[in-house]
Parts: structure tokens; C-alpha cells; sequence
């Protein structure tokens, strides 16, 4: 059916109307008085949201960007950093620090387990000539639907004294606490179309004073993602290019529907969801990808046995114009992920659970009670224990 899309994909995600609405109106100028004081708001609000008192600035990119900027401003060429690898985004740092001409050394883990961050702790530990100059590592691990362990990664970082940790929070910002100043997370990179509750375009990047140290002795070249200009400009309420204003405008609003909501009910909200997320897709007999100790409150995959993942997937999509992600590299056509982070309500979790068992139903499977999807994910979402 036309116009009735529903994204449960990991980015994008689905956007308030009224944030569409601000966004279909004429742009106005970027150095006019008007721009500025929305800039003032956003800027306090996006301190709100990452928890810091430090500088969040926006870039005009992907959250691919911001984690390229998150690099290139605070290290040098040969630097020794860890990289933590346990997915497609892990992978992903890896491979901007190895483009950067860093000495990268990857801690690798198979895709759909944790980080062990008792392996960060042997690195750092024995790292007595304090030669790591970053940790860099992903929170929650998109491509597989895990969340890792930052606190105690961070904790065996601060351990060292030296390095900085430069974390993408692209799936994890705006969906569970990232206390930013209260965990001393030095770099944190996140983009527009995951938990912000716009359109794909922004990328936001926090930075401590500490790396801001580290910017005044970095070697890597910069200019157009040079954060320092954009620290310069936001103190003025500004920026140093052309921004995407109107996605600003959208930011403006659903960063006031966020603090309406507030920080603790949003994290409750995308525990609920994850949680009669699982239930649902347990209940149904499909198996989860990852283990409950470390699932992700943004996204679900999941990995069926008795039908192919694509074939759900195509018939969600079809059947009942419900997007959902598949498998990226090796576990293309293994898994499929349920997408439940920003604008995302207990409704939505319950019409993709009835909608998979009708998806199973027309693919033959019926090893389940019917209607055990939906009875789990109602009990999921009505259980006080959070
Ligand atoms: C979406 C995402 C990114 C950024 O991808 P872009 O396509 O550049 O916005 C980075 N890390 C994670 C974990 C993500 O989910």
C-alpha cells in the first residue's frame, strides 16, 4: 500500500510529523539572528542529551563522518591505538584508523559475541611505556544487535591514564545512558538518523578537554571536519560552513520531545521494546542472534532455523510494508534485525510481532501456540521489573 511504510530498520528511523513538517519549510539564512538562537537551543539540549558539559558539535555527514572526524583530530600518523572488532562497525574503525596511517591493533572477538574487556585490560596493563595513544570501539554493535561493555572497557582506559577512548555511539546515544562526562569518554561519535528521530545527515561528535589536548599536538591532516573550527564557531553560536539547517529545525523539536519525555523514560522505553521484542520472536520459536547479557536495546536480530531470513523479510516487506534490515557480509541471508530505536512505541513492537507470526504462517511455520508471539510481547511489555 502506498505511504504506509513502516521503518524498523537500524537508521533510518522513523521521524515525528511534526519534525517532517519544520523541515518542509523554506531554510533561512545560517547567519541570521533567527539561526542563531535555534543553534543555542540545540547546542544546550544536545549537552543534555549526551550528558556533558563539554562540546557536541554537528558536521554536516553520516555517522561515518563524525567517526572520521573523531580520528583524525586527536591522533597522528603511527599512533598505536586498540580497535575493538566484533561487527561491520567495528570493522568499520579499524579501517578509518588503518586509512589514517595508524599502527592499528584489532581486538577482535567473532560477530555476535561481546568485546571481552579483559583483553583491553592485558593491552593497557602492559602497555608500561604508555605507547596507546586511543581505545576506539563501537557501544552497540549494529550489524549483530550486541551492546558492549563500555563502562568497564573505559574503566581499564582510565586505568592507563594515557589514551584517549574514542567510542561510536551511533546505536546506543539516545537509547541507553552514555553518561559522557560522569565516565570520562573522551571522543563519542553518533549521526542524525538513529536515536535524534530525524533524517540521515547530521553527525554529532563530543570531545573532553582532554582531547582537546591532544587536538593541539595532532598531526593528521583536516580541514573540512577540523573540529576546532567547529568549537570556534558554536561558542559564537554558529559554524564554520553552511549547515544543514533544516534538519536542524527538525533537531530543535525532537530534541524538546526528548526532554519533554525525559532521559530515564527513554531508556525504559527502548529496554520495554528490546525486552517484548525478544519475548515475541522467542515465542514464535525463532532463535535470537544474541545472548540476553549483552542485547541491544536499539535492535534485534534474529537467526531462523526452520525458514530462510530473506523470505521473512521479503514477506514483511510485501505483505505488510514493514522494513526490516538482513545480514551484512557473512551474515547476509543468516539473520534479520528488528529495528527498535528513537520515534518507536510499544504499538510498533506489537504490530511486527503479529505481523512476523502472519509472515511464518504464510512461509508454513507453525511450531508455535497461536498467537504466542503477541501474548509474550504484551506480558513483556506489561512486566513491572523495570
Ligand atoms: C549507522 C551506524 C553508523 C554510521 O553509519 P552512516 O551510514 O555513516 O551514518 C556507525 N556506527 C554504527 C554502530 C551504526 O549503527
Amino acid at each position: 500500500m502506498e505511504d504506509k511504510l513502516m521503518l524498523m530498520i537500524p537508521g533510518p528511523t522513523p521521524v515525528p510529523e511534526q519534525a517532517l513538517l519544520d523541515m518542509a519549510k523554506h531554510p533561512i539564512g545560517h547567519r541570521s539572528k533567527d539561526f542563531e538562537a535555534i543553534l543555542e537551543e540545540v547546542t544546550q539540549n544536545l549537552k543534555w542529551l549526551h550528558q556533558t558539559k563539554g562540546d557536541v558539535l554537528m558536521l554536516a555527514a553520516s555517522g561515518t563522518g563524525a567517526m572520521e572526524a573523531g580520528i583524525i583530530n586527536f591522533l597522528s600518523p603511527g599512533d598505536r591505538v586498540l580497535v575493538g572488532s566484533n561487527g561491520k562497525f567495528g570493522d568499520r574503525w579499524a579501517e578509518v584508523a588503518i586509512a589514517f596511517g595508524l599502527n592499528v591493533e584489532q581486538i577482535t572477538v567473532e560477530w555476535g559475541k561481546p568485546l571481552d574487556p579483559e583483553q583491553f585490560r592485558e593491552k593497557l596493563a602492559a602497555d608500561t611505556g604508555k605507547e596507546i595513544k586511543a581505545v576506539i570501539l563501537t557501544h552497540n554493535e549494529t550489524s549483530t544487535g550486541i551492546i558492549n561493555d563500555l563502562e568497564t572497557i573505559n574503566k581499564h582506559v582510565k586505568a592507563h591514564g594515557e589514551a584517549l577512548i574514542i567510542v561510536d555511539a551511533v546505536t546506543s546515544m539516545g537509547a541507553t545512558n552514555v553518561p559522557i562526562d560522569e565516565w570520562g569518554l573522551d571522543v563519542v561519535a553518533s549521526g542524525s538518523q538513529k536515536g535524534y528521530m530525524i533524517p540521515p545527515g547530521l553527525g554529532f561528535v563530543s570531545v573532553s578537554a582532554k582531547a582537546w589536548e591532544a587536538y593541539k599536538t595532532a598531526k593528521l591532516p583536516r580541514y573540512y571536519f577540523d573540529l576546532g573550527k567547529y568549537s570556534k564557531a558554536a561558542a559564537k553560536n554558529s559554524t564554520p560552513f553552511t549547515p544543514p539547517i533544516n534538519l536542524i529545525i527538525a533537531l530543535q523539536r525532537t530534541l524538546k520531545m526528548m526532554q519533554a519525555e525525559g532521559l530515564d523514560p527513554i531508556y525504559k522505553r527502548h529496554q520495554r521494546l528490546m525486552n517484548a521484542t525478544r519475548a515475541g520472536v522467542k515465542a514464535l520459536g525463532l532463535p535470537l542472534f544474541a545472548p540476553d547479557s549483552c542485547a541491544s536495546p536499539a535492535i534485534t536480530a534474529v537467526a531462523p532455523v526452520q525458514v530462510e531470513a530473506e523470505k521473512v523479510r521479503s514477506i514483511m516487506k510485501k505483505r505488510f510494508d514493514i522494513a526490516l534490515a538482513g545480514g551484512q557480509n557473512h551474515l547476509k541471508g543468516k539473520i534479520f534485525r528488528i529495528g527498535h530505536l528513537g520515534f518507536v512505541s510499544d504499538r510498533d513492537v506489537l504490530t511486527a510481532i503479529s505481523a512476523l507470526e502472519a509472515a511464518l504462517i504464510e512461509l508454513g511455520v507453525d511450531s508455535y501456540t497461536p498467537g504466542a508471539g503477541i501474548a509474550a510481547a504484551v506480558a513483556a511489555i506489561n512486566s513491572k521489573s523495570d
